[in-house]
């Protein structure tokens, strides 16, 4: 008889999620391991934003009552449409000590095939068994920071999920390469803590998204037009952004269009409040890097126009490539029975992968659910596909 009916695997947005929908249901044994909201409070820079509206801010809750309104009632009314990214720790946090208060902090090392379910190997060097293990990791494992950079220390070059602060760049030169959210929102934000900083991306123009609760986008369609084209879960252009956020129908589409869509609703983009905030910054478009070095202490990249650049630091704004072999916690005889996909986990409706009892949550389920899996607003999703496939099989 395993330990615990289920162990997960993550304390961030989708392991809090999925843990307090499961164990709204009568008679689940569920163990939560993670560092609440870590992802939050050591991979992103104070002073963000999100880029997700208000409602696609909200982790899912069972009843539907652990809001951000019922977290801050006092506030319920003034709450920003985009929220800073302080607010939303305090609410995961909150979150947390209402649904799930007994997490345990330790990491796992290591899970691997059990004799009925998985035997789970904790840093403590304890070992738990559990029926069912659920991952939701997060991306920070899937941080991508190009090859040509590899050789540059980490006083030279870091990669945006490196950083908490960008206070201590005040006075210094900083490139930024890439010009998607991250890299666009460290310019602003470099740029307000005193840095001299410049944007460098491959693409010839930035695509600046509305979004569904923009307030250029509010005025100009009435309420129900914009509802009718765009989902609450503020993923995807018009119209599409209804069938994303419905993965059961997705699922049904041919493989080449579900890949047209990831790419579509995935592709680099700037948050259009962030315009105002770059006015000072140059960003330079169209161009790559074609040779990265050091010089006197410095970093200096030439581009492919032949211009040069020397920077005290180079903030690599490359994004992420999810591929599950990086979580090192799978053991290599689990890993290799994983079905995969280009790095993806195949996945089957309830998130589980092709190994019985193994489900995947957040970015690694794009593949198989779509891009709102990647969001915050994929919550309600996954935890009750999740709920739905665990009541079937008991
Ligand atoms: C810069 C940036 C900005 C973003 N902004 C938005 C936004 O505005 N809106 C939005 O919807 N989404 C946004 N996202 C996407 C965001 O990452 C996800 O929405 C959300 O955080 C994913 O939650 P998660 O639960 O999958 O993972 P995470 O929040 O990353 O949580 C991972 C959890 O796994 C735990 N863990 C990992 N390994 C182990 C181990 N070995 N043992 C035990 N525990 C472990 C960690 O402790 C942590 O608790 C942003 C992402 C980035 C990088």
């Amino acid at each position: 008889m395993p330990d615990h009916d289920l162990v997960i695997l993550g304390a961030g947005p989708f392991g809090l999620a999925a843990a307090a929908h499961l164990r709204a249901v009568k008679g689940l044994d569920v163990c939560v391991f993670g560092d609440p909201m870590i992802s939050w409070i050591r991979h992103m820079p104070a002073g963000m934003f999100l880029r997700s509206n208000l409602v696609a801010s909200e982790i899912a809750s069972p009843t539907g009552a652990l809001t951000l309104q019922a977290f801050d009632p006092e506030n319920a009314d003034k709450l920003p449409n985009h929220l800073p990214i302080k607010q939303f720790i305090q609410y995961g946090l909150w979150y947390q000590t209402q649904a799930v208060p007994d997490i345990d902090r330790r990491k796992i090392q290591s899970v691997e095939p059990g004799t009925s379910g998985f035997r789970i190997v904790l840093d403590s060097g304890e070992s738990i068994t559990s029926r069912r293990f659920i991952v939701a990791g997060g991306l920070g494992p899937f941080a991508f920071r190009p090859p040509e950079y590899a050789n540059l220390p980490p006083e030279l070059a870091t990669h945006t999920s490196d950083h908490s602060t960008f206070k201590p760049f005040s006075g210094k030169q900083v490139v930024i390469v890439g010009c998607g959210q991250s890299g666009l929102e460290s310019a602003a934000l470099l740029h307000e803590n005193g840095a001299q900083v410049e944007v460098i991306g491959r693409e010839n123009h930035i695509h600046w998204l509305f979004g569904w609760g923009s307030r250029t986008l509010h005025q100009g369609l009435g309420k129900t037009v914009r509802n009718f084209f765009y989902a609450p879960t503020d993923v995807g252009p018009a119209g599409i952004s209804q069938l994303l956020a419905r993965p059961d129908l997705l699922r049904q589409l041919p493989r080449s269009i579900q890949d047209r869509l990831l790419k579509r609703a995935t592709r680099t983009a700037g948050a259009r409040w962030l315009v105002d905030r770059l006015t000072n910054v140059p960003i330079t478009l169209g161009r790559t890097v074609s040779t990265v070095g050091t010089v006197g202490g410095k970093v200096r990249l030439r581009l492919n126009d032949g211009s040069e650049r020397t920077a005290d630091h180079l903030l690599l704004a490359t994004g992420y490539h999810i591929d599950i072999a990086k979580y090192t916690f799978l053991a290599p005889q689990l890993l290799a029975s994983i079905k995969r996909q280009n790095g993806f986990p195949v996945l089957q409706p309830g998130l589980e992968s092709s190994v019985p009892g193994l489900h995947f949550l957040g970015a690694p389920a794009i593949w198989s659910f779509g891009p709102i899996l990647l969001f915050i607003s994929g919550t309600g999703y996954a935890s009750r596909s999740l709920v739905r496939r665990i009541s079937a099989g008991r």
